[in-house]
This record gives C-alpha cells, sequence and structure tokens, in this order.
C-alpha cells in the first residue's frame, strides 16, 4: 500500500542538493565507523591506501621516465583513478557502483597477468587492428588464455560474473544496494557496513592483481619494484575472507528501520 508521507520532496536542483547531502553525511559515518572495524576492514583500507600511493607513482612516472611505452603505466593509471573514485562511492554508500568499478579493475588485473605470464602478448595487444584486438582481448577470451597457459586465474568465470550480476548486468532478482542483513534495498547515501566491508576488501583483491604483476613486468628500478610488491603481498595477506559473516559491529542493518524516510534528513 502507498503511503502519502506529509513530507515535500524536492526536485530539480534541490533534490541533486539534498542527494548530495546524504552522500556526505555518509561519508562522515563510514570514515568514522571504519576505524572501529579494526579486524575487518581497516587495516586493509590503510594498505590499500599504500599499494594505490605507489601506483600513483608508479603510473605518472614520478620516479623518472623511461621514455618509452607506456603501457604499464597506462592500465595502472586507469587502475588507480578507478579505484580512488571506488573508495569514494563506498564512502557515499554507492556500493554497487564502487563495485561495478571493482570489476573493471579486475578486467585489467586478468589482462596484467596474461602480460605477466604471456609477455609476448603485450606486443601482439598494441599491435592487433582495434577490431581484433576487442574481439581477442575480449574478456572472456583473456581468461581462457590464463586457463590455456595453466597460469592463475584472478578473476575466474565465477567471480567475475559474481561481480557482474551484483553491479553490471540488471537481471530479475536485481535489488540495488542490498548489502544489510535484511536484504532491503537502499538507493545510495546510506551506511551499510557489509557493503562497506565487501566493498573495500573485493576493490582490494582487484587492485593488487593489477598493481603485483604490473610491478614485476614494468620498466623500474629493482628496490621500487621490490617495494610495490611487497606492499601487494601485505594488502591481499589482510584481506578478511570471512564475508557471509552475519555479525555486524556498527549495528548499521538495525537504522534502515529507524531512518527508512530518505527525505527527513533535512539540509
Ligand atoms: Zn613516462
Amino acid at each position: 500500500m502507498m503511503k502519502d508521507y506529509d513530507v515535500e520532496l524536492p526536485e530539480a536542483t534541490e533534490f541533486l542538493e539534498l542527494s548530495a547531502h546524504h552522500q556526505d553525511e555518509c561519508a562522515i559515518r563510514s570514515r568514522q565507523t571504519l576505524m572501529q572495524l579494526l579486524s575487518k576492514a581497516w587495516n586493509t583500507y590503510t594498505k590499500l591506501g599504500t599499494v594505490l600511493s605507489f601506483a600513483d607513482r608508479f603510473a605518472s612516472c614520478f620516479w623518472g621516465c623511461h621514455g618509452r611505452e607506456h603501457v604499464i603505466e597506462s592500465l595502472v593509471g586507469r587502475t588507480t583513478s578507478s579505484a580512488r573514485a571506488a573508495i569514494r562511492l563506498i564512502e557515499f554508500g554507492h556500493y554497487d557502483e564502487a563495485l561495478a568499478l571493482t570489476r573493471n579493475i579486475g578486467e585489467i588485473g586478468n589482462l596484467m597477468h596474461l602480460f605477466f605470464t604471456s609477455p609476448s602478448e603485450i606486443r601482439r595487444w598494441l599491435d592487433l587492428p582495434k577490431k581484433k584486438q576487442r574481439s581477442e582481448f575480449a574478456p572472456m577470451e583473456v581468461r581462457k588464455a590464463l586457463e590455456r597457459l595453466g597460469s592463475i586465474v584472478p578473476y575466474d568465470q565465477s567471480s567475475y560474473s559474481k561481480l557482474s550480476e551484483v553491479a553490471i548486468h540488471p537481471n530479475p532478482s536485481t535489488k540495488p544496494q542490498t548489502h544489510n542483513l535484511y536484504t532491503i534495498p537502499t538507493l545510495g547515501g546510506f551506511y551499510q557496513e557489509k557493503g562497506q566491508v565487501v566493498c573495500i576488501n573485493e576493490l582490494a583483491w582487484a587492485v593488487a592483481t593489477v598493481v603485483g604483476p604490473a610491478a614485476k613486468i614494468a620498466i623500474l628500478d629493482r628496490s621500487k619494484a621490490e617495494a610495490i610488491v611487497q606492499a601487494t603481498i601485505e594488502l591481499v595477506e589482510s584481506i578478511d575472507t570471512q564475508e557471509e559473516d552475519t555479525q555486524e559491529i556498527t549495528g548499521s542493518s538495525d537504522c534502515l528501520f529507524t531512518k527508512s524516510i530518505w527525505v527527513d534528513c533535512n539540509l
């Protein structure tokens, strides 16, 4: 049954301002609560910051420019940029959108692993005509190539499909921003602990799959490469794999019942 709330719903720029206000409020809560999640996402979050700092410097030739093709730098640059945006989306309570960006990074992760496992593929990728490049290096083809090589596949069909289903492809069971204990859909700008934890872990893994192998194949001073690889290993080791944990530290799911009228929070 439709409820006739006695609240005037803002429109035009006022709606967008209210939306931004909710996102800002959610970001404040997200940062405050992150520190409570010591055994969960906080450790991973800080290590992710370190890896992204390295990745930023690598992608921008901070340590000097080798003057040759910047293929690896560009892929790491895309990763860094997407990851920084994803972190903001997580803060804003737009968890699905953060996962969509994470999936994009995961595609780069598989490609980077292919280049690491079979370096001649970099040249082939660069030199193929655009149409062939798209078909022969489509995400599914890259995955199959890794399988044929007997390599680790950072994003196998199962994990790739899972991310696609939650964040990209619409399907009959699509429910937006459902990262709570009661599978209640929300529309962003609302803090959800499960969303924060899952998204940070997923993002950490995706970033690691790109930056780790990139450091190994890049034209880079050995000490810098080793430092990046070490930071990436520490990042992966920090990832909490207990994603199905039903315990919440912040009780954010229960807040859904007490703060269900989105427009209640006035500017
Ligand atoms: Zn350069």
